[in-house]
C-alpha cells in the first residue's frame, strides 16, 4: 500500500494522507479526487511515504488520480510552498487557490487540437500486454509506430474513445500539440538612444536571476523596451510571463502583443475571464505550448516549464496585493519565483513602491532609468498648481481651471478632470441638526448616486433609497456632502455647455456594458470626468490638459503610505497630458500649494520625493526600514475580536528579540460588512526573526479557542 499525500483546500496547516494501490512517485503533482466527510474533493499529490500517523484502519483511499492533466512541476510546487510559508497559510489552500476554478473540480476539459503520443510506461505496458486485449493493443501498437490524432485512433475501432480515455489515465497515452509557426517580431520604432541603452542594460543579463527596476517617466516607451526583451527570450524558446494591475488594461495591451508578436502563443488570465477558457489557457502554458502568459495577479501562479522571463509593469500597483484568502504579493512573488527558476525579472514604473526604489538604489536591484519621453516632440507636460484659497471653486471648480477648460475646448483638444471619488456626493447630511448617513453594516458613510435615486456602501455595496427626511429631526431638505464624478459631470455640463462630457469610472462602466466600448467613445468626448480608471495606462491623442479636483485628501492621512500613493496617482493623471504630438498641461487645485509633494510633482522629480520620503521612514521605523505583519480578527462584536487578540498576544512566543509586538487595536475600517474588525501589528527590522516568530506563532493560533473569531495573518499588509 502506498500513502498519498494531498493538499486539500482547507483551512488546516497539514496536508491529509490517503492509500493508494498502485501509485508511485511520478503521481506527485496530479490532482486527485478523494473522499473528504461524507463528500468528495479535489487536491494535489505532492508527496507519496510508505507510512502514515494515520492509522491503517481510518486511511482512505483515493477515488481517482486525475491524470488527464499533466501533473504540476516540482518548481511550480515549491513556489506554492514558499507562498505558503511565507504568508502563513495552509499549503492545501495556497495550491487549490493557484488553480483557475475550473481545474479546482473533477471536471474534464474538453479536448482541443492534439496529436497522441505513447509514453515509455506505455511502451512497455504494451510489451507484457497479454493477446487477448485486442483493441487496446491495436491502438497502442497505432501509436507505438507514430503519433496520432484523436478522429485516426477513433477509426481504429469503436471502442477506442474510451479505450484512449483509460490509456491516459494509466499514464500510457498523452497528448502532444501539433507543431506550430515560427514567431516573429515587428519592429514598430526606432528606439531612442536612451531606450538603446537599457535595452542593452537589460538584455546583458538574460541567462540568470537578476531583478531590475526599469524606471521610466510616462511615455518613455516601458513597453517598447520589454517587448524587446520579450523577443529576444522567445527567440530563445522561453516563456515570457507579464503581469499588470489592471483587468481592464490587458485587452489593449493583448492587442499590442498580437500585433508585435504574430504567431505567438499568447494567453491572457484574469479572474474575469469563462472558467472553461481561463484552464485552456493555463494548460497551454503548463504543457509548455504558450509562448507569453498575460494577466493580473493571479497569472503569477501560472506553471511555465521554459519560463525565461517575468515582467511586473505598474509594480507600485496596490493590486498585486490580494486583500483575501491567500494574502500574497504577486509583485514580490514574482521575484521570488524568477530567483527560484534562475531567471530575470523586470519590474516597469514610473513612481516605483518605495520598497523596490530602495532596493534599486541600494544595489540589491539594478537601476534601469529612463528621463525623456519616447516621441520626440512629447515634453512632460507642464504641471501648475491652482491655490484655492485665492480661487475659491464653485461646484467643485476653480475660475482658472474653468477657463483652462474652456480654452483646451476652443482649440478642439481634449481635457480630462480627475476626481478619486464616484458617485454624486461622498456624505448625504441634515443642516439642521448635523446627521450624517451610515451604512449600518460598516464604519463608512453612504455615497449618494443621485441618477439612481440611490444610496450606496462603497465598501460592502450595501444599497438603500434617499431618505424623505433626516431620520433624526424631521428635516426634510437633507443634503448631499462634497462632490463626486456624477456631481462634477453635472456641474461641468452647466458651465460648458457646448462641451461633449463624458463620465468613466466603474458605474459608467457597469451602466454601458464594457469599459472597451467607454473607452472608444472616450477619445471623442471634450472633457473626460473620470476616477482612476481613466488614469491608468490609456492614451489619448487629443488629450492636452489633465486636472485634479481634490488631491489634497492624500496629503493628512494616518496611512504612512498615503503620499506615495497620491504622489503615483497624480503622476499617473499627468502621464495622460500631451502624450502625442501636443504640448500637456497638469492642473491641481489644491489648498496647499507649497507642499513637497505639490512642489516634487512639479518638478517631474520623484527621485528627490521618493529620497525625503524614505528619509522619513527610515527615521519612523517603517517599511522598507522594517517589515510587518498583522494578525488580524473579526466578529460580530468588536469586543470578542479584542479579546482574541488578547489571549493570541498573551499565547505569543516569548522570545521576541528586535520584534515590536504592538496593542490589539480596531482598524481604520473598524466594521465592515456586519464584521467587527481588529488587528495586532508587528515590526521587525529582520524579516528572518520576524518569519520565526510568525512560524511558531502560528502553529499556537490554530490550536487557540476561537469562539467564532475569524483570524488571519497578512504578511506585508498594506491596510491597516
Ligand atoms: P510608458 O509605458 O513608459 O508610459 P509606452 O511604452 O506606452 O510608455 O510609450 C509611450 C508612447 O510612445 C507609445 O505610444 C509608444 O508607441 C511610443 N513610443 C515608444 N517608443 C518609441 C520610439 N522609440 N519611437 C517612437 N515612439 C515610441
Ligand atoms: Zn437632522
Ligand atoms: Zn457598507
Amino acid at each position: 500500500m502506498i500513502i498519498l499525500r494531498v493538499a486539500l483546500d482547507v483551512p488546516l496547516p497539514k496536508l491529509f494522507d490517503y492509500r493508494s494501490e498502485d501509485a508511485t512517485r511520478a503521481d506527485i503533482g496530479y490532482r486527485v479526487l478523494v473522499p473528504f466527510g461524507t463528500k468528495h474533493r479535489v487536491g494535489v499529490i505532492v508527496d507519496v511515504a510508505a507510512k502514515s500517523e494515520v492509522a491503517d484502519s481510518r486511511l482512505r483511499p483515493v477515488e481517482k488520480i486525475l491524470r488527464d492533466v499533466p501533473p504540476l512541476s516540482r518548481e511550480w510546487l515549491a513556489l506554492a510552498k514558499f507562498c505558503s510559508d511565507y504568508y502563513h497559510r495552509p499549503l492545501g489552500e495556497v495550491v487549490m487557490s493557484a488553480l483557475p476554478p475550473r481545474l479546482r473540480t473533477a471536471k474534464a476539459i474538453p479536448g482541443s487540437a492534439v496529436d497522441y503520443v505513447l509514453t515509455p510506461t506505455g511502451r512497455e505496458a504494451l510489451a507484457l500486454m497479454p493477446e487477448r486485449h485486442k483493441r487496446l493493443r491495436a491502438l497502442l501498437g497505432r501509436l507505438a509506430r507514430s503519433q496520432a490524432s484523436q478522429p485516426e485512433l477513433e477509426a481504429l475501432a469503436r471502442s477506442a474513445r474510451s479505450l484512449l480515455k483509460r490509456a491516459i489515465e494509466s499514464g500510457w497515452v498523452a497528448s502532444i500539440d501539433p507543431p506550430r509557426p515560427d514567431v516573429r517580431f515587428v519592429q514598430a520604432h526606432e528606439l531612442t538612444s536612451e531606450q538603446q541603452r537599457a535595452v542593452d542594460a537589460l538584455c546583458g543579463g538574460l541567462e540568470k536571476f537578476r531583478a531590475s527596476l526599469l524606471f521610466g517617466v510616462t511615455g518613455s516607451g516601458k513597453t517598447e523596451i520589454y517587448l524587446q526583451l520579450i523577443a529576444e527570450i522567445l527567440e530563445r524558446r522561453r516563456q515570457v510571463l507579464v503581469l499588470v494591475p489592471e483587468i481592464a488594461l490587458t485587452p489593449a495591451l493583448e492587442r499590442a502583443f498580437r500585433g508585435r508578436f504574430p504567431g505567438a502563443c499568447i494567453f491572457v488570465q484574469t479572474s474575469a475571464m469563462a472558467e472553461l477558457e481561463r484552464a485552456r489557457g493555463w494548460l497551454q502554458a503548463h504543457r509548455g505550448r504558450a509562448d507569453i502568459v498575460l494577466g493580473t495577479r493571479l497569472a503569477v501562479f501560472t506553471p511555465l516549464p521554459r519560463l525565461g522571463l517575468v515582467v511586473v509593469d505598474e509594480e507600485q500597483d496596490a493590486s498585486f496585493k490580494q486583500r483575501e484568502g491567500v494574502r500574497y504579493s504577486a509583485r514580490d512573488l514574482a521575484v521570488a519565483r524568477a530567483r527560484a527558476a534562475g531567471v530575470p525579472v523586470v519590474l516597469c514604473s514610473a513612481t516605483p513602491s518605495l520598497e523596490t526604489f530602495h532596493h534599486a538604489t541600494s544595489g540589491k536591484y539594478e537601476l534601469v532609468q529612463l528621463t525623456r519621453r519616447a516621441i520626440d516632440r512629447a515634453a512632460l507636460p507642464a504641471v501648475r498648481l491652482i491655490d484655492t484659497r485665492a480661487h475659491p471653486p464653485s461646484d467643485g471648480v476653480a475660475a482658472p481651471l474653468l477657463e483652462a477648460l474652456a480654452a483646451c475646448l476652443a482649440r478642439g483638444e481634449q481635457s480630462l478632470v480627475f476626481l478619486n471619488r464616484r458617485g454624486y456626493a461622498p456624505v448625504l447630511a441634515c443642516p439642521a441638526c448635523g446627521w450624517v448617513k451610515g451604512c449600518r453594516r460598516c464604519s463608512a458613510h453612504m455615497v449618494v448616486h443621485l441618477a439612481e435615486q440611490r444610496l450606496r456602501c462603497h465598501h460592502c455595496g450595501l444599497a438603500e433609497g434617499i431618505p424623505r427626511a433626516c431620520p433624526e429631526c424631521g428635516e426634510p431638505d437633507l443634503q448631499p456632502f462634497g462632490r463626486g464624478t456624477q456631481r462634477v459631470e453635472a456641474a461641468l455640463a452647466e458651465k460648458l455647455p457646448r462641451a461633449r462630457i463624458l463620465r468613466v469610472d466603474s458605474d459608467a462602466v457597469r451602466a454601458r456594458g464594457k469599459l472597451e466600448d467607454l473607452l472608444e467613445r472616450a477619445a471623442h468626448a471634450d472633457v473626460l470626468v473620470g476616477t482612476q480608471l481613466l488614469a491608468k495606462g490609456h492614451h489619448f491623442e487629443r488629450l492636452t490638459l489633465a486636472a485634479v479636483l481634490n488631491a489634497d485628501s492624500g496629503l493628512f492621512s494616518s496611512d504612512y503610505r498615503a503620499s506615495e500613493r497620491t504622489f503615483a496617482q497624480l503622476q499617473q493623471v499627468a502621464g495622460r497630458s500631451g502624450r502625442a504630438n501636443l504640448p500637456g498641461e497638469v492642473l491641481i487645485q489644491t489648498r496647499y500649494p507649497d507642499h513637497p509633494l505639490y512642489r516634487s510633482l512639479a518638478n517631474h522629480d520623484f527621485t528627490g520625493f521618493a529620497r525625503s520620503l524614505l528619509a522619513e521612514r527610515r527615521e519612523a521605523g517603517f517599511p522598507p526600514y522594517v517589515f510587518e505583519a498583522a494578525l488580524r480578527a473579526e466578529s460580530g462584536e468588536i469586543a470578542r475580536a479584542l479579546h482574541f487578540l488578547e489571549s493570541a498576544v498573551e499565547r505569543a512566543p516569548q522570545s521576541r528579540a528586535s520584534l515590536t509586538v504592538f496593542d490589539p487595536a480596531p482598524m481604520s475600517l473598524a466594521r465592515l460588512a456586519e464584521m467587527e474588525r481588529a488587528q495586532v501589528l508587528l515590526q521587525s527590522r529582520s524579516r528572518p526573526r520576524l518569519q520565526a516568530f510568525l512560524r511558531e506563532w502560528s502553529a499556537t493560533l490554530y490550536r487557540m479557542p476561537t469562539h467564532g473569531v475569524r483570524w488571519h495573518l497578512d504578511v506585508d499588509p498594506v491596510e491597516f
